[in-house]
């Protein structure tokens, strides 16, 4: 049975010492080995930026795409191969601006697909300019004189986007990080976990301390209950998002791939067509 060691290899992350990424690369190898999975049982893709270079340094499968463009690759990887877990990965430039339109018809279409952004308010790789996830405000070298967009919320855009796991978490946090990772790659479904990943070089506001002031634990939260969408949507509201946890779940709607017909690697064989007229009433 493989260990977290195993999902290593021998390239040398070139993020900058102290980068969120860091944690987040170590938590989806730790949650790959915990839940049972060889590196040939998985499939790592991801988009442009710093946080895309994550394909290149775990050992599986692993595809570095075009800028915004992780969602649609992995989705095609996952339709090929039913029997890989799929995890897609990038950041919030790349998942929340140019591939928004991906992002929230993935999360709608419910495909069994763990994506993982790592978050850090910033364009890193191109030196910091304001992105999706920056608050108003927020001083970089695109907005001298402080953003004036409103930050995207992107926890509550999922939720009502239909979302069936939306999961927030903290690179700090490797162990709920993990679990998280784990409980996505579970969920037969679209998996959406958003990490606050720092940007140690470019963004001096959103800091680890910044981040252990601000965020509230769903945990600490006293009868939180995340198959609850109106309890979740009213949660992120009141904390202006800023919680970390399981946010929301939905075990009952079906994963895209279960409706389809398709193949199985073996001998490349029919599945039978599983929709129910259950199905439908459900959406
Ligand atoms: Fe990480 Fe920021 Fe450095 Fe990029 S520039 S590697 S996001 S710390
Ligand atoms: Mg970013």
């Amino acid at each position: 049975m493989a260990t977290f060691k195993d999902f290593r290899n021998k390239v040398k992350p070139n993020w900058c010492p102290g980068c969120g990424d860091f944690s987040v690369q170590a938590a989806i190898q730790r949650a790959s080995a915990n839940v049972g999975l060889e590196p040939e049982d998985l499939a790592v893709v991801s988009g442009i930026g710093c946080s895309g270079r994550i394909s290149g340094y775990i050992n599986a499968y692993g595809f570095h795409g075009i800028h915004g463009r992780a969602l649609p690759i992995a989705q095609g990887v996952k339709m090929a191969n039913r029997e890989l877990t799929v995890i897609a990965s990038g950041g919030d430039g790349d998942g929340f601006a140019i591939g928004m339109g991906h992002t929230v018809h993935a999360i709608r279409r419910n495909i069994d697909v763990t994506y993982i952004v790592m978050d850090n308010q910033i364009y890193g790789l191109t030196k910091g300019q304001t992105s999706p996830r920056s608050e108003v405000g927020f001083k970089t070298k695109s907005t001298p004189g402080g953003s004036i967009e409103s930050a995207l919320g992107v926890m509550e855009l999922a939720l009502t986007a239909g979302g069936t796991f939306v999961a927030q978490s903290f690179s700090s946090d490797l162990k709920g990080l993990t679990a998280l990772i784990e409980q996505g790659i579970q969920h037969k479904g679209f998996s959406l976990i958003n990490v606050y990943s720092p940007c140690v070089t470019f963004n001096k506001i959103n800091t680890y301390d910044w981040f252990k002031e601000n965020i509230t634990e769903l945990s600490s939260i006293e009868g939180y209950d995340p198959s609850n969408r109106m309890m979740a949507m009213q949660t992120l509201m009141e904390h202006n998002g800023l919680v970390t946890g399981l946010i929301y779940q939905n075990t009952e709607k079906k994963s895209y791939e279960d409706m389809v017909p398709g193949f199985k690697p073996e001998g490349l064989v029919n599945q039978s067509l599983e929709i129910s007229e259950d199905h439908f009433s459900k959406l």
